[in-house]
């Protein structure tokens, strides 16, 4: 049996911050706002994986009025959320990604997302995939106000 979960986050872009995506420093004049590292990828994919196993969101098990998640390196978040629907008997077997953001290209950060992200789930590869688009100029992501990602994760019984 496999169940599927779905995620989805968004992050203000501001001065004065890095922009951290999938576990990257990505050079950029904008930063993402937010309590932890603000890694709005990372974000998406541990709700999709929290999500898949019915065990919640992000907020109820890493909330954001909690001091020890202040600058939390949010891939450490995806690791905990593995341990967490492990507990409850899956294993994630596979992961899908989109960014939303209009500058900059991410194209050449990909693989090195990938890798993180892979990394940090326990899985090969090549059974994570990460996808970038802009918004064709459209709504906040197009204004460049912000970044907003979609992520599902598959699981699987261990
Ligand atoms: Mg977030």
């Amino acid at each position: 049996m496999s169940r599927t979960g779905i995620g989805y986050d968004s992050h203000k872009l501001v001065t004065g911050r890095p922009l951290i995506l999938g576990g990257q420093t990505i050079p950029h004049s904008h930063g993402l706002a937010g309590h932890s590292d603000a890694d709005v990828v990372a974000h998406a994919l541990t709700d999709a994986i929290l999500g898949a196993a019915a065990a919640g969101d992000i907020g109820t098990h890493f909330p954001d009025t909690d001091p020890q998640w202040k600058g939390a390196d949010s891939v450490g978040l995806l690791r905990a959320a593995c341990d967490i629907v492990a507990a409850r008997g899956f294993r994630v077997a596979q992961a899908d990604v989109t960014v939303l953001l209009e500058r900059p290209r991410l194209g050449p950060h990909i693989p090195a997302m990938r890798a993180a992200l892979a990394a940090a789930l326990g899985l090969p590869v090549e059974q994570v995939s990460v996808k970038a688009k802009t918004n064709e100029g459209m709504g906040f992501v197009g204004r460049g106000e912000g970044v907003a990602t979609l992520a599902v994760a598959t699981l699987e019984v261990r």
